[in-house]
């Protein structure tokens, strides 16, 4: 089996991507983790992407769409993936539509994970970083102790990107790109939503529930 899970940042993909990795034999690939490791491993299109990020400009799809290809070409194509993040546009589906043709692969579901504006905001904002240790706590729940022993939350300051206009601005660009990903599977009847919101195991048996009856 071959899955895509969509949706903004806080919208709770990694959870969700997690769970099914277990449940079905998955293997995850992330495009966020593999645009890290290309940069940190400063191979020719993590070098490119870099130019791209550092210039505060959208990666190509070209980019994103070599990246995949060159980490899916090294997955046996029977063994089963679930993306995380990819596809992000219109050109990227595509792509990944014909390279899976050519792989001998099937694409069975998209699944779109569906959370209200205020929640992501919500969950977002709430996060909180320690200058000291660098490690994200979220804002609301009491201080948990610190893994380093080096502060006991005097040092937690809300990130730039935390700020809820900035989260509002980003999801307000993600879904302009991914409205018509969505679109695009809703037609080939690929596209099952699963609402995010509540306890993450409510929400897993949910998509589980749907996948399953998605491939009868
Ligand atoms: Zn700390």
């Amino acid at each position: 089996m071959n899955i895509s899970i969509i949706g903004p940042t806080g919208v709770g993909k990694g959870t969700q991507v997690d769970r099914v990795v277990v449940k079905y034999d998955l293997v995850p690939i992330s495009i966020g983790e593999l645009f890290k490791k290309n940069i940190k491993e400063q191979s020719g299109l993590g070098l490119l992407a870099k130019r791209y990020v550092s210039r505060g400009e959208l990666v190509p799809d070209e980019v994103v769409d070599a990246m995949f290809e060159a980490w899916i070409r090294l997955t046996p194509a029977t063994q089963g993936v679930v993306l995380d993040g990819f596809p992000r546009t219109l050109n990227q589906a595509e792509f990944l539509d014909t390279l899976f043709v050519e792989l001998g692969r099937k694409l069975d579901a998209v699944i779109s994970l569906v959370v209200s504006e205020e929640e992501i905001v919500n969950r977002l904002s709430g996060q909180r970083i320690c200058r000291e240790c660098q490690m994200p706590f979220p804002a609301v729940a009491p201080f948990q102790n610190c893994p380093y022993d080096k502060c006991h939350g005097e040092h937690l300051y809300r990130p730039e990107d935390a700020d809820p206009d900035a989260v509002r601005v980003r999801l307000a660009v993600f879904e302009r790109t991914i409205g018509p990903v969505v679109e695009y599977y809703r037609k080939s009847g690929k596209l099952i939503a699963v609402h995010g919101e509540g306890d993450a195991e409510k929400v897993n048996q949910a998509l589980i529930a749907a996948l399953d009856s998605a491939r009868g």
